[in-house]
């Protein structure tokens, strides 16, 4: 079930703070987005090329797609022609890939760069070394944008790593990017902490959605 009276709440808190919510709608059926849409909603995220694809062709053309999923470059021509922004850019040559392939299109393809802030080793993401040649390849990129930063924090209910994660993922932010970058951090279970640690972009599912099979 869509919960649409935290919607409200949320989006109307979002606004009044300059953070872009994305409503995280994966394996959701259509209905449900367009319940959000309804509403107002634009600002919709996705994992799954496949379903991304299929969601795009059934919805209203106005709805800007946030793939934040893990890409493989062999799918990027898929999203490409169609995608508002790519979150989880993950390696030198995924950017290269989405180059190419928005080269094709005729697009700049804006894109964030995943940073690993997590204990898990399971989660997908650079290290600052990795961003820094992330950020100098793309001086030669002329067909994507690097427009900020994406993390995911360890999922844990220990709040103090949790900032600490995002905290760590805010300074690098300041580092390399200008205030009016995106930084998208923040989840259904922590996007409070994101947000005092100064995210403004905010990935939400579940709360809004339900929670997923
Ligand atoms: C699924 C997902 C989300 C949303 O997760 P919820 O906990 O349901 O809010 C956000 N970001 C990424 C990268 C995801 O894969």
């Amino acid at each position: 079930m869509v919960n649409t009276d935290f919607y409200k709440e949320l989006k109307a808190e979002c606004d009044a703070a300059n953070i872009t919510l994305v409503a995280v709608s994966k394996t959701k059926p259509a209905e449900d987005l367009l319940e959000l849409y309804e509403l107002g909603q634009r600002d919709f995220g996705e994992n799954y090329v496949q379903e991304l694809v299929e969601k795009e062709a059934a919805l209203p053309k106005d709805i800007r797609w946030h793939f934040i999923g893990h890409l493989q470059s062999n799918k990027a021509k898929q999203i490409v022609p169609f995608v508002h922004i790519i979150h989880s850019v993950d390696s030198a040559k995924l950017l290269q890939e989405i180059n190419k392939q928005a080269a094709k299109v005729n697009r700049t393809t804006s894109c964030l760069l995943q940073m690993h802030i997590a204990r898990e080793e399971t989660k997908y993401g650079m290290d600052e070394a990795e961003i820094i040649d992330a950020i100098e390849l793309k001086e030669s990129l002329l067909n994507v944008g690097v427009k900020g930063l994406m993390g995911m924090a360890s999922f844990t209910d220990d709040k103090e790593q949790v900032e600490e994660e995002f905290s760590r993922l805010k300074t690098i932010y300041n580092r390399y990017f200008s205030s009016s970058a995106t930084l998208s951090m923040g989840m259904s279970g922590d996007y409070k902490l994101a947000i005092a640690q100064g995210s403004n972009m905010i990935r939400v599912g579940s709360l809004l959605f339900g929670a997923r099979n």
